[in-house]
């Protein structure tokens, strides 16, 4: 019989860095490209994380990320008081990616504003 196929979606995903994968079901996904990856097999997993398409994205959202902290220190010193939503406007108009919202410097930013809005 085959080994394959004992390890557990869930179980391959906690091998990887939190945010590296994540499962639906039995089946994992690549939180970066949000496609399907064989999960049955490590390899499989280790060279997708090495292929140029999943480089690129990974390259595009961590310099989103950079640039939403840059954004968040700007607004910080500009908008301080101004309730909340009109930040979370903002992010939803400029399309920044969900994944911008777990920065640190933002999240620090969201309950520090949470308190004094109320
Ligand atoms: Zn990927």
């Amino acid at each position: 019989a085959s080994k394959l196929g004992n390890v557990s979606a869930k179980n391959r995903s906690s091998q990887y860095k939190n945010g590296t994968f994540h499962v639906s079901g039995d089946i994992m996904f690549c939180s970066t490209c949000n496609i399907a990856v064989d999960h049955k097999r490590k390899a499989t997993c280790d060279r997708h994380l090495e292929t140029s398409m999943y480089l690129e994205k990974k390259k595009k959202m961590e310099s989103a990320a950079v640039s939403s902290s840059e954004k968040t220190k700007t607004a910080q010193q500009e908008i301080r008081k101004v309730a909340l939503f009109n930040l979370v406007e903002a992010f939803t108009s400029a399309k920044l990616p969900l994944n911008a919202l777990d920065n640190p410097a933002l999240h620090s930013y969201l309950e520090g504003n949470l308190k004094s809005v109320g």
